[in-house]
Formats: structure tokens, sequence, C-alpha cells
């Protein structure tokens, strides 16, 4: 989760507004920036499901704001964490993931056994996020 910036310095993790076209406003989007030179650039943990979203809102959004982390796990659990600390600590953040992961297995065989398929696939493709971001860790 650490990120060193192309100047050499430590980049820090922060959520951010994204705006879309100057109409749509995505909220909560995790951000690495660097205070030495401002540079700023997205999580790559996150950056298909963003990319995704803009897909998905096409070339002529309608004016909206949006919350990324109602979208993507691993942005909801940094936004967890920031909400209990101002920037969030990493052993917090493996934490909070540790106990979604293990809160979202538990409704992954209760959807099995209830044999909802929709739901089955919605907390597969959680889970699935955040697996991708504790492999980088
Ligand atoms: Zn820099």
């Amino acid at each position: 989760m650490h990120k060193t910036c192309t100047c050499g310095h430590a980049m820090n993790m922060k959520l951010r507004t994204v705006i879309y076209s100057g109409k749509v406003e995505i909220d909560n989007v995790p951000i690495y920036s660097c205070p030495s030179c401002s540079r700023s650039e997205v999580l790559p943990e996150v950056k298909p499901d963003l990319t995704g979203l803009i897909g998905q809102l096409g070339e002529e959004p309608a004016k909206q704001t949006l919350l990324f982390n109602e979208l993507n796990e691993w942005a909801d659990l940094l936004v967890e964490a920031c909400s209990k600390r101002r920037t969030p600590d990493l052993t917090a953040v493996q934490q909070i993931i540790d106990e979604r992961i293990d809160s979202l297995l538990e409704l992954l065989l209760l959807a099995s056994s209830v044999g909802d398929e929709a739901w089955r696939l919605e907390i597969e493709k959680r889970l699935s996020q955040l697996s991708r971001c504790t492999l980088n860790t």
C-alpha cells in the first residue's frame, strides 16, 4: 500500500472527489498524493472500477454526485478506516479488511443456502475486489 513518487518522496493515501466531465462528482475515490510535488494518482486497485464507472456514465452524463465507496469495497474500507483516524493506519486497514472478508464469507454461505444467485454474485464481486487489494499489500 506504500508508494513512492517519481520525485522520490513517499506518497500519502487520501480520499478525494473526482470530477468527471465537469458534471459528475465522484466522492471518496482513494488516491495517492505526493506532499512534495503535488502529483496524484488513483490507487491501482480501484482503477478498473473507476474506469468502469466512467464508461457507464458515457460522454454526456447528467449532473450528479456518486459515492465511490458504495461501488467499491476497498474505498468503503478506507472510508471506514478514515472515520476512525485522520490518516489511515495500515494495521487498522488490514484489520478492517480481515473483518470484512470474514463477514462477506458468512454472507456468501447464507446467500448460497437460500439459493439467491444475484446476491451470491454480488458478494463474490465484493470479495474479489478485496482479495485483489490484500494481495498487493
Ligand atoms: Zn512527488
